[in-house]
């Protein structure tokens, strides 16, 4: 029986049974339905059609092994595969060198399919959801949408993934490490006259330490950078800030591996030599080293985030938790740091009574923070240059990269797998799934084949 032949018999049965449940007679959800259980069944034959074409992959007897013997044709085996539009069988022949103990499969080679039972549509889905959702968040909407994956299998699937971009990261970040930021190409080239360089641009690079937590009760420090050019950041109404495009990097390992990540990735952002560089941090001290072994001469800036919660808490330990005096306090002193006026605010910060020793500490605490920090604080001068001064500010600061997915209430690691699901997700907010679940290159133009 031709395909042809299949999907009209397909379509007779259906009218049939449409016909039977008066399927006409009912709401759009009911036809809405069945006509999706017919795509299915005419989709399941057509890639069961293809799969025929395809043949089984017997290539002889037997194959040359890699290790100089012979793979010897054992059986055709079959191992049904999780397809996007249900389980399709994969009769496949199957080798087997006894001197070496490997096996092949010249059909799943051909097929680019993996070891496991699911198709490279369903990896693909599990890997983009994985990044986003818990496994058992992704389980649950996988299977509204028909596809049954345990959150088992989705974890190891999703890991695997991440594991593929953690290595191709480590690449990067490894070819980055001789490279330095390349001269910036002329505007354009004027008859005899010397060219021009294009205008310098500059860029934004925000850094940040995340506690995640592992199992066994331990945290792992993880340490999250964002890189994006200044002119991709829009104001879309006072204050309020979009990113039209930002790169993100991720590191669980030490601070030497993630100024690696960080370099490779301002590289990878198309900065070129002579551009500003501007840093947005916490005021940590790896911060600051890493300014000055990355970028020195870049302008620092106090992530003003930072600081508003500190003069928040200094605020509610003074007048109390949210009273009325405590936000008219601290929101007329943030808004005198952000005229510039930090000898103002750290004056007031000396002199402000607290009622107990807890509140004289924080007090004390925030006091130092603002004079080894003063020199990053000159808002009003960085406001003036239209640069930014908080990260927060910009919805999904580099911590979402790190908070949203791996710290939801009673998630707990083992340092792989929060490994993984980072460099996951990193890739996947850096729009790079197709590097690791590539894109199908086939389209059917119904009107060339009319
Ligand atoms: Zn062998």
């Amino acid at each position: 029986m031709t395909l042809s032949e299949k999907i009209l018999g397909l379509g007779q049965q259906w009218q049939q049974e449409v016909e039977r449940q008066k399927v006409s007679e009912s709401k759009l959800l009911e036809m809405e339905e069945a006509a999706k259980a017919l795509g299915e069944r005419v989709a399941q034959a057509a890639l069961g059609s293809l799969l025929e074409m395809a043949g089984k992959g017997y290539q002889g007897a037997a194959l040359d092994c890699a290790c100089g013997g012979k793979l010897r044709f054992q059986r055709y085996a079959s191992r049904p595969v999780r397809s996007l539009i249900g389980e399709v069988p994969d009769e496949r022949a199957y080798y087997y060198c006894r001197e070496c103990k490997t096996s092949r499969s010249p059909l799943d080679e051909k097929l680019g399919q993996s070891a496991r039972e699911i198709s490279a549509g369903v990896e693909r889905r599990v890997a983009r959801l994985g990044a986003e959702l818990s496994f058992g968040a992704v389980e649950r909407v996988l299977a509204e949408f028909d596809l049954e994956i345990s959150d088992r299998q989705i974890e190891t699937v999703a890991e695997e993934v991440g594991e593929r971009a953690e290595q191709l990261s480590e690449a990067e970040a490894a070819a980055a490490q001789t490279q330095a930021l390349a001269p910036r190409p002329p505007l354009r080239l004027v008859g005899g006259s010397e060219a021009k360089p294009a205008p310098a641009r500059t860029w934004v690079v925000e850094m940040d330490g995340v506690m995640a937590g592992l199992q066994g009760g331990a945290w792992q420090e993880v340490k999250v950078g964002a890189i994006y050019e200044l002119g991709a950041r829009v104001e879309i109404s006072r204050d309020r800030w979009e990113l039209l495009d930002k790169q993100r990097c991720v590191s669980r390992w030490e601070v030497e591996e993630f100024r690696r990540h960080l370099w490779a990735l301002l590289l990878r952002s198309g900065a070129r030599l002579g551009d500003r560089i501007v840093v947005l941090g916490d005021g940590a001290e790896w911060i600051a080293q890493t300014v000055a072994e990355l970028f020195p001469g870049a302008t620092q800036i106090l992530d003003f985030y930072h600081v508003s919660e500190r003069v928040w808490a200094v605020a509610n330990q003074r007048y109390g938790e949210q009273a009325p005096a405590a936000k008219a306090w601290a929101e007329t002193k943030l808004e005198a740091l952000k005229e510039g006026r930090v000898g103002e605010v750290l004056t007031a910060l000396r002199r402000l009574e607290m009622p107990n020793a807890e509140a004289r500490q924080i007090r004390a605490e925030t006091v130092g923070y603002f004079e080894r920090h003063r020199h990053l604080m000159a808002y009003d001068r960085y406001r003036a240059e239209n640069l930014p001064i908080g990260s927060g500010a910009i919805e999904g600061s580099c911590k979402h990269l790190v908070a949203a997915r791996c710290k939801q209430s009673g998630m707990r690691w083992t340092p792989d797998g929060l490994g993984d699901i980072l460099a996951l997700r990193c890739w996947v907010l850096n729009d790079r799934l197709d590097e690791l679940c590539p894109k199908p290159k086939v389209k059917i133009e119904w009107a060339k084949a009319a």
